[in-house]
């Protein structure tokens, strides 16, 4: 697959804001497909100029994420270079990132956040299959693709974003509670293990309305957490809060395999109605 060529995008320049590493962009990619112009959106991610030495991971996330297609993954067309830029190309997806979006409408549904666990669950199965570990799931890196629309009797629909680069130590520490805690000792042992523990702190997340675990906590107090072998507060709802500490289990092959993971949302799913009840009460 070709990486799109620089005068192929256009209206490089709405800013959409900074990603940790990147100066974002909405844009327009245009091809010549069977002798017809087509014009697709696309968001456009430029590696920061002082993050440029880590030009490399940029690539590899975009690589990894061009080379397997799924329709919960973000489609990733390529990188783009453009002399000293470094320009990531992917799928425009609409609504932006879940955690946003879960604080701006704090009364979202059990069974709106319940599909989107599934949706996530699907799409770290299918990379547990093909042995692709993702390395930064977050709610901040889900996105959005459709709110949804009770008319129409549908629902939301997510996309994992790509994981950005490879981050050294101290930016480990600021990942703490969706970094595997068994990666502080060795960061280079990222594992399928390792995306388990985020998936069930990305769920954690979901669950509480996009509120960020651990906001405001220091480096150090966020190290003594995991040190300590802590927990995030549980929910109410037994069964999830069961699902999420399996996942965040400190002894790594102790977590859940996908499919024990799916098997348990979908029986989380069939005891719905109680739990709709006793949870609404509580986030109003
Ligand atoms: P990281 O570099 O660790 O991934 P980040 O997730 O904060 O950091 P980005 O992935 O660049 O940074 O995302 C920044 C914001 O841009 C998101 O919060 C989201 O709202 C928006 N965004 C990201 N990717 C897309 C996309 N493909 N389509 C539309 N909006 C997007
Ligand atoms: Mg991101």
């Amino acid at each position: 697959k070709g990486f799109p060529r620089y005068d192929e995008i256009t209206n490089y320049g709405e800013s959409l804001g900074h990603g940790s590493f990147t100066r974002n962009f909405k844009g327009f990619k245009t091809d010549i497909r069977d002798g017809e112009k087509h014009v697709t959106p696309v968001f456009l991610k430029e590696l920061d100029v002082v993050h440029k030495n880590c030009w490399e991971s940029f690539f590899e996330a975009a690589s990894l994420m061009s080379q397997i297609s799924h329709k919960h993954l973000i489609l990733v067309y390529g990188v783009s270079v453009l002399g000293v830029k470094n320009i990531m190309v992917q799928e425009f997806v609409e609504c932006g990132a879940l955690d946003l979006y879960l604080k701006r409408r704090r009364s979202v549904s059990v069974s709106w956040k319940l599909d989107v666990a599934k949706q996530l669950a699907s799409a770290l199965n299918f990379l547990e299959e093909k042995n692709i570990v993702h390395g930064n799931i977050c709610a901040k890196n889900l996105l959005l693709a459709r709110e949804d629309d009770p008319s129409q009797g549908s629902s939301p629909f997510i996309k994992l974003s790509d994981p950005g680069i490879s981050v050294p130590m101290l930016v480990i520490l600021d990942r703490i509670p969706w970094v595997a805690p068994e990666l502080l000792d060795a960061p280079e042992k990222l594992t399928l293990d390792c995306d388990k523990w985020s998936f069930g702190a990305t769920v954690w997340e979901i669950f509480n309305n996009g509120n960020t675990p651990l906001l405001g906590w220091d480096l150090d107090k966020k190290r003594q957490f995991y040190e300590s072998s802590q927990q995030l507060p549980p929910s109410q709802w037994t069964e999830l809060a069961d699902l999420v500490n399996q996942c965040m289990d400190y002894q790594a092959d102790f977590r859940p395999s996908c499919r024990s993971i799916i098997r348990q949302l979908n029986s989380l799913i069939t005891s719905g109605n109680h739990v709709h009840h006793s949870l609404t009460v509580n986030e109003y």
